[in-house]
C-alpha cells in the first residue's frame, strides 16, 4: 500500500510514524513545503513548546461541534502521549498548571527526536514541495506540485494545517483541496492573537502590563470572562488574558458583530476596598495633583488617561475632587470599556479557528465522508484549542487516530 501525507507538521509526522509502526511494509511519501519537518513545533511556546496538557477534554476546544475531538482525545490520552514520548526518548516536564513541556525546555529536542524516528522508520520525506492539487481516478490518488506529479497513492492524508503564521509557510491549501472533493469550509479566523483597539489613548499606554479581569461583550451581551495578564501595545491589547478571549472576539469580528471588552483593573478588590484605597491616597497629600497620587495605585502611565476618560481636569488637585468624581474613577477602573475593531491578523496569530466542517469527517477515523480513503487531521479541521498545549495535543491525537484507521 502507498500513502501520501501532505504536511510534515505535528499531525502529519505523528500519523506517518504510527502508520509505519503498525505496518512497516506501507510505503509513505511525506510532503512539506519547508526544508525540514516540524517548523511550527519549533516556533511553539516561544521555542519551549507547550507540547500537551494533562487535563484533556473537548471543553478546551472551540468549533461548530467541539465534541468532534473527544474520541481522539480519549484514544490518544495524555498517558498514551507520554508513552509515545518515552518511546522516542523524549522526557516531559509536567507543570502544576497541567501544561506539559519537554524536560529539555527546548522545542528543538522534540523535532530532532521526531526526525530520528522518521529516519529510523524509512519514511520518505519529500521536502520543498508544495502539493497544490489532489485528484482521484480509478481508486488511486494523484498529487501535483507546480513542477511535478506523484502517482498511485491508495490513501491520502491532508495534514497541511491552516493560515496562522504564514511566515512559517502555512497555507490554506487543505481547504482548497477539501473543496475540490465537495467539502464545506467554515469561516476561518485568526485565534490566540492580539486585539486592535479603537481609542485615542492606547498608544500612550503601550508597555503597561497588569493582571486584570476581562469581560468580552458581543453586541453588548456578555460572552466570556478571563482573568490574567493584559498588556497595552501600540495597536491595542495583548497578554495572556487577551489571547484567551481573542478566540471568541476574532470569531465574532469576522461575523461583523460589535465587539468590546470591559477591563477590571482590580479584579481582587471590591468597590468599597478600592474606594478606601483611593481616599487614603487623597488624604495623604491633598495639595498634590490627583494624577500624581493615583500613580501610587496603578502604573503612572494610566492616571492622565483615566482622568481624561472621566472628563476630569488633568491638573486637578486632590482636595478639589468631589465624591461623585471619585465614584466615576472607581467605576472606570472596575469596568473600563474598550471597543475592539480588529485582530492582529493571521501573521501574528498562533492558530486558525474555523476550517473543514467536522460533520463531513468521520471522527473515529478522520476519513472524509465525501471521498473514500481521503483523510484530514490537525488544524485544517474546524477545531481550535485554548492556550495551554491543547492545539498540539489535538494535532498529535488526530494524527494518531487517523493512522490507526489508515494502517
Ligand atoms: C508561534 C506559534 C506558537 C505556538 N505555540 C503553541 C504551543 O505552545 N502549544 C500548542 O499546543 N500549540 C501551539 N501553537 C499551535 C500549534 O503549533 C499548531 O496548532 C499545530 O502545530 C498544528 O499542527 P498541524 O499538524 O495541524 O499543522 P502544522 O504544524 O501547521 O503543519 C502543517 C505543515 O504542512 C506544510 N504545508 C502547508 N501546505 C502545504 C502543501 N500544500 N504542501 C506541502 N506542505 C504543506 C506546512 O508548511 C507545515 O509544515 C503555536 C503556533 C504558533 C504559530
Amino acid at each position: 500500500m502507498k500513502i501520501g501525507i501532505i504536511g510534515a507538521g505535528a499531525s502529519g509526522i505523528m500519523a506517518a510514524i504510527q502508520i509505519k509502526r503498525a505496518n512497516k511494509n506501507i510505503q509513505i511519501d511525506l510532503f512539506d513545503i519547508n526544508k525540514s519537518i516540524g517548523k511550527k513545533i519549533l516556533a511553539s511556546g516561544n521555542g519551549r513548546c507547550n507540547i500537551s496538557n494533562t487535563n484533556l477534554s473537548s471543553k478546551n476546544y472551540i468549533g461548530e461541534n467541539k465534541t468532534f475531538c473527544q474520541y481522539a482525545l480519549e484514544k490518544f490520552s495524555f498517558k498514551k502521549f507520554e508513552e509515545f514520548c518515552k518511546s522516542i526518548g523524549l522526557l516531559l516536564d509536567i507543570k502544576d498548571t497541567n501544561k506539559v513541556y519537554p524536560l529539555s525546555n527546548e522545542a528543538k529536542s522534540v523535532v530532532s527526536l521526531l526526525q530520528s524516528q522518521v529516519n529510523h522508520l524509512n519514511i520518505n520525506v519529500i521536502y520543498e514541495t508544495r502539493i497544490e492539487k489532489v485528484s482521484k481516478e480509478n481508486k488511486k490518488f494523484y498529487l501535483k506540485s507546480k513542477t511535478k506529479k506523484f502517482f498511485n497513492y491508495d490513501k491520502v492524508l491532508i495534514s497541511s494545517g491552516l493560515s496562522a503564521a504564514p511566515q512559517l509557510n502555512s497555507t490554506q491549501d487543505a481547504l482548497i483541496i477539501a473543496k475540490t472533493f465537495g467539502h464545506t469550509i467554515n469561516l476561518t479566523y485568526p485565534s490566540l492573537v492580539g486585539l486592535c483597539m479603537n481609542s485615542n489613548y492606547h498608544h500612550k499606554l503601550a508597555g503597561f502590563k497588569k493582571e486584570v479581569k476581562l469581560t468580552l461583550l458581543i453586541n453588548t451581551k456578555i460572552k466570556d470572562e478571563k482573568q490574567g495578564d493584559l498588556l497595552f501595545t501600540k495597536y491595542g491589547v495583548s497578554g495572556f488574558a487577551v489571547l484567551d478571549i481573542s478566540q471568541k472576539a476574532s470569531y465574532y469580528l469576522s461575523l461583523k458583530k460589535h465587539v468590546s471588552i470591559d477591563i477590571n483593573f482590580f479584579p481582587n478588590l471590591s468597590k468599597q476596598e478600592l474606594d478606601k484605597k483611593i481616599k487614603i491616597l487623597i488624604h495623604s497629600n491633598e495639595n498634590e495633583k490627583l494624577s500624581t497620587l493615583l500613580g501610587g495605585l496603578i502604573s503612572n502611565k494610566l492616571p492622565l488617561v483615566l482622568l481624561q476618560e472621566c472628563n476630569l481636569d488633568l491638573n486637578i488637585k486632590a482636595k478639589y475632587i468631589y465624591e461623585e468624581e471619585i465614584n466615576s474613577i472607581i467605576n472606570k477602573l472596575l469596568a473600563w470599556r474598550v471597543t475592539i475593531i480588529d485582530t492582529q491578523g493571521f501573521k501574528h496569530s498562533e492558530v486558525s479557528g474555523g476550517g473543514i466542517k467536522t460533520s463531513e469527517i468521520n471522527n473515529t477515523t478522520y476519513e472524509s465522508k465525501k471521498c473514500q480513503n481521503l483523510y484530514f487531521t490537525g488544524e485544517a479541521i474546524d477545531i481550535v484549542g485554548y492556550r495551554g498545549g491543547y492545539n498540539l495535543h489535538f494535532a498529535w491525537a488526530s494524527g494518531y487516530t487517523c493512522a490507526k484507521a489508515m494502517a
